[in-house]
């Protein structure tokens, strides 16, 4: 699973967020616990269900079901089987595979099912349920209506435990099962679900029954369908077909997106030494998603196909969504998490892989710049909560699980690393593993005690937070360098008794770069005390350049107080994208320093890799504009995007009225939508006089997933700049910002904002009355009440009306 950073979100911090959820876990013995306790018992073993659907009502969110299960019984003297199945789900009749009736009963999510006579251990029970669905639309299958640039459409979303609410199965990962899907759809719509298509049948009034096979083993939360009307792209990795469903009008926009794929499965293949385990490989886009669901052998990725133009702007769809999801295909689909107090194994390994695709097609630095990202997730979250990767409810799976295999990866070297990854793979193939077996496989493998490295990272917080100091001896030619870590394990205990670990001190192999007049001296040490000593000999002059864990290959947090001289000497030689980004954060705290101005502004203009120019450029602003601003024009005429957009935002952090100049020459010339939104964002912000224009050309300029109209609808916001209360309202239709900036307007008072919002409640298109009432959200909660309470009894759309009264009673009990 993987959704986008809100990038938008955090910009527009007058809007509401959506609460974070986290479930706290009630075992203090986290090591013994995470690998065995949060798994679920049952008395039997699935071995394969036939699911087979139809009827579809989008009106009603219904249809009907009838489930077909073979399971092996797993004690003797079994009477009766409990599966899951969701409340909406009205099972019609139980019948054995004798064609007797069975007894069942149903109590919320549980159903009974009664054998006529018990069992014994070894027996093979064959039963089917045949069940009407009324479903929630949103818990396990979402139903959207057709509306401008979607057509009408179904998805079901399993993980963590929601397909049991459209088909009764056993819903935990810890058993395997196949499977098939049938699903009978209208005319023109495809049902595309996991394995082979072995059959497609048409049936009266245009209908046809797709029935999909999917005849290798995986968990029933991976049990995937989806109706559609879709375009069909065919491709293939050797004899395997790679399939990329889109709607009909994007089917020009498919291949150029997903054609990297059979590429990226070759490079998976060889690095886990385990070929492509699965009977083909679809990638299906829907409308409304959340990012990507790695439903095994068919994932469900996000509508947001870029056009030829978004792809200047690295698009994250291509760069982290595609490989992440066919990386589960491995991780997550072949190998389980067994509890999902484990699910950093597939989160972790699934967020790790796109890293290891990229250094293979692009080399070192282009692997650098991916992991940097993570890190740079990695710590907003860190800073929030430490959380351990294993644990129940981690918050920290997908970038910390990146950068602790990363770690894991450098510290054995690529060849014993991906020897121990194919061991792992290999002893848990279509099955399920924990944290602990993980350890197991790589000790296997590698013959090497990896405990300390999985108490340090996988099952403990935090991370070595260094403070380092050093110190010259010219008689003597050693240097001396003093590494301390400073973190503390402070953490309390939550409400449930949980506390989790920061070790007060992490072991790891350090190196250490010494840059001299005569050439670098390298020194490689073992950080094995809290607070190391590191002597360095044969340090003949004075060093120019010192570099701690050269290379980066601790994940840290570092102090180290250096002179300028030393750090722009680093930024110009060291090839580490971390290390650059520490020195530029260095520097950037010197504002009256001539030569760190130097020395950022030469990186934002001729450093060797965009990244560093990109992070360059965002600095700038911290330096007098006399440097900042001719470094900010050459960085506009950059020949990457990232950089431009990155100089672009800079710009509205420069006061100087060269900067409103050069901002509208960017939104007026640059042909990419990031610069362009950037610009914008810059102008609203230095150019008072202009910003209007600027900001309506803005609200009615397409760019790919709206980014010049978000940026627009942001400066809105954020001026507070209640003249554009009518045009936002006019795109309320659009997409679900427009709503959310009226009800920031509202929760500032605006009466006409608030009156345009009620109204939209009765909108007569089903998607803006729900945009409106998420939006409604931002009010403060006496607000949003009373506003909802007095809409109330005037609304006709029945579903509004009711999620209106939901709405009300849960803030009423909130009260
Ligand atoms: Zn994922």
């Amino acid at each position: 699973m993987r959704t986008p950073l809100p990038i938008l979100l955090a910009l527009v911090s007058a809007l509401p967020l959506a609460a974070q959820q986290s479930i706290a876990a009630p075992n203090p013995n986290l090591e013994r616990m995470t690998n065995g306790t949060y798994s679920r018992s049952h008395d039997y073993d699935l071995v394969h269900q036939r699911i087979a659907l139809r009827d579809f009502n989008w009106d009603s969110t219904s249809f009907v079901g009838q489930v077909a299960t073979t399971l092996v019984s797993r004690r003797a003297g079994l009477d009766s089987l409990i599966l899951d199945a969701g409340g909406g789900l009205s099972i019609r009749s139980a019948t054995a595979a004798s064609g007797a009736a069975l007894r069942t009963s149903h109590t919320r999510d549980t159903l009974v099912v009664y054998l006529p006579k018990p069992v014994g251990a070894g027996d093979t029970v064959r039963f089917t349920l045949d069940y009407d669905a009324h479903i929630k639309s949103g818990s396990g299958l979402t139903f959207i209506d057709q509306r401008p640039h979607t057509p009408r459409q179904l998805w079901s979303q399993g993980e963590d435990m929601n397909n049991h609410d459209w088909f009764p199965t056993y819903d935990f990962p810890n058993d395997k099962m196949t499977w098939e899907v049938d699903a009978t759809v209208p005319a023109g719509y495809l049902a595309v679900s996991n394995g082979a298509l072995t059959e497609e049948t048409p049936g009266p009034g245009g209908t046809h029954t797709f029935h999909w096979n999917e005849s290798r083993p995986s968990a029933t939360y991976l049990v995937s369908l989806i109706v559609e009307p879709l375009a069909e792209v065919k491709d293939s990795w050797h004899d395997v077909p790679v399939d990329y469903y889109v709607y009909h009008a994007d089917s020009a926009l498919a291949w150029r997106l997903f054609h990297v794929t059979p590429d990226m499965i070759d490079v998976y293949s060889k690095l886990t030494g385990i070929p492509y385990p699965w009977q083909k490989y679809a990638q299906t886009t829907v409308a409304d998603f959340f990012g990507g669901m790695e439903n095994v052998s068919a994932t469900t990725l996000v509508d947001w196909l870029p056009d030829s133009k978004a792809y200047a702007d690295r698009p994250w769809y291509q760069y982290i969504l595609i490989p992440h999801e066919l990386a589960h295909q491995w991780f997550g689909d072949y190998v389980t998490t067994e509890n999902w107090a484990n699910t950093w194994l597939n989160e972790g390994f699934a967020e790790f892989m796109p890293g290891q695709y990229w250094k293979e097609k692009s080399g070192a630095h282009l692997e650098q710049d991916y992991y940097a990202d993570e890190y740079r997730q990695f710590m907003g979250i860190e800073a929030r909560r430490p959380m351990p990767l294993a644990s129940m409810g981690s918050n920290n799976i997908y970038p910390k699980g990146a950068l602790v295999l990363e770690m894991l990866e450098d510290y054995l070297g690529p060849q014993r690393f991906w020897a121990a990854a194919h061991r792992y793979l290999t002893d848990h193939a279509f099955g399920v593993a924990t944290t602990d077996d993980l350890l197991k496989s790589f000790e296997a493998s590698t013959g090497e005690k990896l405990d300390w490295f999985w108490r340090e990272w996988m099952y403990s917080t935090g991370y070595p937070a260094f403070t380092v100091t050093s110190s010259y001896d010219a008689a003597a030619h050693t240097l001396t360098l003093v590494a301390a870590q400073t973190q503390r394990d402070s953490l309390k205990a939550d409400s449930t008794g949980m506390r989790y670990v920061i070790p007060e001190m992490f072991t790891m192999p350090v190196t250490i770069r010494v840059g001299t007049a005569a050439g670098d001296v390298v020194k490689k040490a073992q950080i094995a005390e809290r607070v190391d000593t590191i002597v360095v000999g044969g340090v003949a002059s004075a060093p120019t350049m010192v570099v701690f864990d050269d290379g980066n290959h601790i994940l840290k947090s570092l102090d180290f107080d250096q002179p300028t001289a030393w750090l722009a000497n680093q930024l110009q030689h060291d090839p580490n994208l971390w290390d650059r980004e520490w020195v530029l954060a260095e520097l950037a705290h010197r504002p009256g320093d001539a030569a760190a101005a130097a020395a950022v502004a030469n990186a934002a203009t001729s450093a060797d890799y965009f990244e560093t120019r990109m992070l360059a450029a965002s600095a700038l602003s911290a330096f007098p504009a006399d440097v900042a601003i001719p470094a900010l024009t050459r960085a506009l005429a950059d020949t990457s995007a990232q950089v431009r957009a990155a100089a672009a935002a800079e710009l509205g952090k420069v006061h100087d009225a060269r900067a409103a100049e050069l901002a509208h020459k960017a939104w007026n010339s640059d042909t990419s939508y990031s610069v362009r939104a950037a610009a914008l964002g810059a102008i609203a912000q230095l150019d008072p006089a202009g910003r209007a224009a600027v900001i309506a050309t803005g609200l009615s300029t397409p760019s790919y997933r709206d980014d010049i109209q978000n940026a627009a609808l942001v400066a809105i916001a954020r001026s507070n700049d209640t003249t554009f209360v009518a045009a936002v309202q006019a795109l309320v239709g659009d997409q679900p910002l427009p709503a959310r900036v009226l009800g920031a307007f509202a929760a500032r008072g605006n009466s006409h904002a608030l009156g345009l919002l009620t109204a939209d409640l009765e909108d007569s298109r089903a998607w803006v009355r729900q945009w409106t009432l998420q939006a409604l959200s931002g009010l403060p909660v006496a607000q949003r009440l009373s506003v909802l309470q007095a809409a109330e009894p005037k609304l006709t759309h029945a579903d509004t009306r009711a999620a209106v009264e939901r709405l009300i009673a849960a803030l009423e009990a909130r009260r």
